[in-house]
């Protein structure tokens, strides 16, 4: 039976591990990952379908069919009777700056509901906006999509093994084909020193009434999900302290709750720190290494996600999975 094996169990790593699953139930699968659900990065995201321009594939016409592939793959989990197991559930809100126009259009206006707002309604809201506009998305929330992709995952057959991988090359010894979906420990897995941490320092809080998101582009944004609203954030690039900052909580709640005053009678459920795996270009391609006895395998990256893994992920994994496909047919066909 051919044998395929994912490193990394994040909302990317997962996704790719049952799409794999799926393209071809024939294959046995195995996940490694010294990290599971709530120790990832993937847990803390807020989860919105908001693409910006860091969100990078190799092209154009690459990056927009993640996109494309992306939002209907979550569309159809909302429409199926797993979308409350999986947590995925459409929200509407405002996308708002102080001087970018360009900041408040989104590349997924052709699939949803957009529309600018008027200066009037931009004025609306607290602060000193300048452009204003109305989208309608999807938000994934992982404390549901994690357990509901590992329990499927385990559920087809998926092996799982908790383990820290030191070398792809160790692995490569025992599968086809190897999926690298390390998000930031490919720095080190495949010394890919382009990945850099991007810290993220958010506000998990009980506010039921907030119905929208709002998300500026002054490190301010508030964006209810299931159990609780997201209010964040900071993006301090090549910055890996995990720990709560105290400075960037009073800098944060300041300026949310000045954009939203009723939040000043939100409860805080916590505070959490995330490392987003920025990379330039997202990296979803295929090589070959030599495993520690000598034996050429296919490995297929996927990593590097930044600020838009949790939308990110279905895409690039449809795209992984292709080349896992191609790899291990290129390999059965050498066999025969
Ligand atoms: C505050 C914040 C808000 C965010 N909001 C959003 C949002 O609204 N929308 C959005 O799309 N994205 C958002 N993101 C980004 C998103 O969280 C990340 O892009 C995504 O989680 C990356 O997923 P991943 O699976 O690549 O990485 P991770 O979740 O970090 O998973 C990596 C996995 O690889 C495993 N691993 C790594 N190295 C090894 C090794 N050597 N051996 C074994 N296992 C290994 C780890 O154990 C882990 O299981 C946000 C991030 C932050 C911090």
């Amino acid at each position: 039976m051919p044998s395929v094996c994912v490193v990394g169990a994040g909302v990317v790593g997962l996704t790719t591990a049952t799409l794999l699953q799926e393209a071809r139930p024939g294959v046995r699968v195995t996940l490694f990952a010294d990290k599971f659900e709530e120790d990832t990065t993937s847990v803390g995201a807020a989860g919105l379908f908001t693409p910006g321009a860091m969100f990078r594939g190799p092209s154009e016409d690459v990056t927009w069919r993640w996109l494309a592939e992306g939002f209907a793959y979550y569309k159809r989990l909302l429409q199926s009777p797993e979308a409350d197991e999986a947590g995925v559930v459409e929200l509407s809100g405002y996308k708002l700056s102080v001087n970018d126009p360009g900041h408040v259009r989104t590349p997924i206006e052709s699939l949803t509901e957009f529309r600018l707002l008027t200066p009037q309604e931009t004025r609306t809201f607290n602060g000193d906006w300048k452009y204003g506009s109305f989208v309608k998305t999807l938000l994934v929330e992982n404390q549901r999509h994690l357990p509901y992709l590992l329990k499927k995952f385990r559920r087809n057959g998926g092996q799982v093994v908790k383990r820290h991988v030191t070398s792809l090359e160790e692995l490569a010894d025992e599968f086809d084909v190897v999926c690298n979906c390390s998000g930031l420990g490919a720095r080190v897995l495949c010394g890919d020193r382009d990945v850099v941490p991007v810290r993220g320092q958010i506000f998990q809080v009980k506010a039921p009434w907030v119905k929208k998101f709002c998300f500026t582009d002054q490190d301010a944004y508030i964006i209810p999900g299931i159990d609780h609203v997201t209010v964040g954030g900071t993006r301090q690039f090549d910055n890996s302290k995990l720990e709560v900052d105290k400075f960037d909580s009073r800098a944060i709640w300041e300026k949310c709750t000045s954009l939203m005053p009723s939040l000043k009678d939100a409860k805080v459920i916590r505070e959490w720190v995330g490392l987003r795996p920025h990379r330039h270009v997202v990296r979803v391609e295929s090589e070959v290494i030599t495993s520690k006895r000598g034996k050429p395998t296919h490995v297929v990256h996927n990593y590097g996600h930044g600020a838009y893994g949790v939308m990110g992920a279905p895409g690039t994994a449809m795209h992984a999975v292709r080349l896992a496909l191609e790899a291990l047919d290129a390999g059965t066909k050498a066999k025969l």
